[in-house]
């Protein structure tokens, strides 16, 4: 597969669950591969040391979302190192759910500025980068379509994301530039399982609602970012992909 050939990525978020399996698939499908963490720098180098051991290119940055400085160094870690760049997936992201009574500003300010800030940075910083045919991708979430009890500022930031690509699709689809959403259903992850959501009846209520019966794996949602990183999906822009066994 080298559909992605000669292309350079950021994945942010990529020392683990969905921003790994981006990250590994990207290059396995011949994309050199900046993988952004930011504190866990064993689990990103294990991530750029597997893409070498498949004969893939890439390289662990760190870099905290939510600041402008060290966001300008991750996009100009990749510009030296790889020459260019075509592809940003906006992967990095947390989820804290709480009842309405316990939703407070410390809880907002954290998921808003790594969920929506975040990106928002990231983005600004690389436009000035992307050419003709390159592509960003968001990582949304079903809940925006499902509205689970207890996300409200969760659900809110992925609100936003899926308000901003259609934005950004009109803003930036002049220059050339795609911009479109992967809204994953409840994927396993390392985040999720440490959230506590994996094996809990938020994972039964998920599977009682999803057509095809489960929950999801990050291999799932990875194709479909490097589907819409592809010139495969050239003619896409401003979409919003469910990757959620039919749950909406
Ligand atoms: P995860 O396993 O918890 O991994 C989160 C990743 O984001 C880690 O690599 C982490 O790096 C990075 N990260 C966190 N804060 C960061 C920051 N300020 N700057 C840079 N990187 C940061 O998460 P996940 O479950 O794979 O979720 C990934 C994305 O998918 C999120 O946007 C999430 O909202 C979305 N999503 C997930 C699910 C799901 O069920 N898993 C469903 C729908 C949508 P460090 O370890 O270095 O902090």
């Amino acid at each position: 597969m080298g559909r992605l050939k000669d292309k350079v990525a950021i994945v942010t978020g990529a020392s683990k669950g969905i921003g790994a399996g981006i990250a590994r698939r990207l290059a396995a499908e011949g994309a050199q591969v900046v993988v952004n963490y930011a504190s866990s720098q064993r689990e990103a180098d294990a991530v750029v040391a597997d893409i070498a051991a498949a004969g893939g290119r890439a390289m662990a940055v760190a870099a905290d979302v939510t600041n402008r400085a060290q966001v300008e160094s991750l996009v100009q870690a990749a510009i030296q190192h790889f020459g260019r760049l075509d592809i940003v997936v906006n992967n990095a992201g947390i989820y804290r759910f709480s009842k309405i009574e316990e939703a407070n500003e410390a809880s907002y300010r954290q998921q808003f500025e790594i969920n929506v800030l975040g990106p928002l940075l990231v983005t600004s910083a690389a436009v000035p980068h992307l050419g003709k045919g390159s592509s960003i991708i968001n990582i949304s979430s079903n809940v925006t379509r499902v509205h689970p009890a207890e996300s409200a500022i969760y659900t809110g930031t992925k609100g936003a994301i899926d308000a901003i690509t259609g934005v950004l699709a009109r803003e930036l689809g002049p220059r050339g530039i795609r911009v479109n959403a992967v809204s994953p259903g409840l994927t396993e992850t390392e985040g999720t399982h440490s959230a506590g959501a994996v094996g809990s009846d938020f994972q039964t209520w998920n599977e009682a609602h999803t057509p095809l019966g489960r929950i999801g794996q990050v291999q799932d949602v990875a194709p479909i970012v490097s589907f819409l990183a592809s010139d495969d999906a050239g003619w896409v822009t401003g979409e919003l992909i469910l990757a959620s066994g039919g749950m909406r």
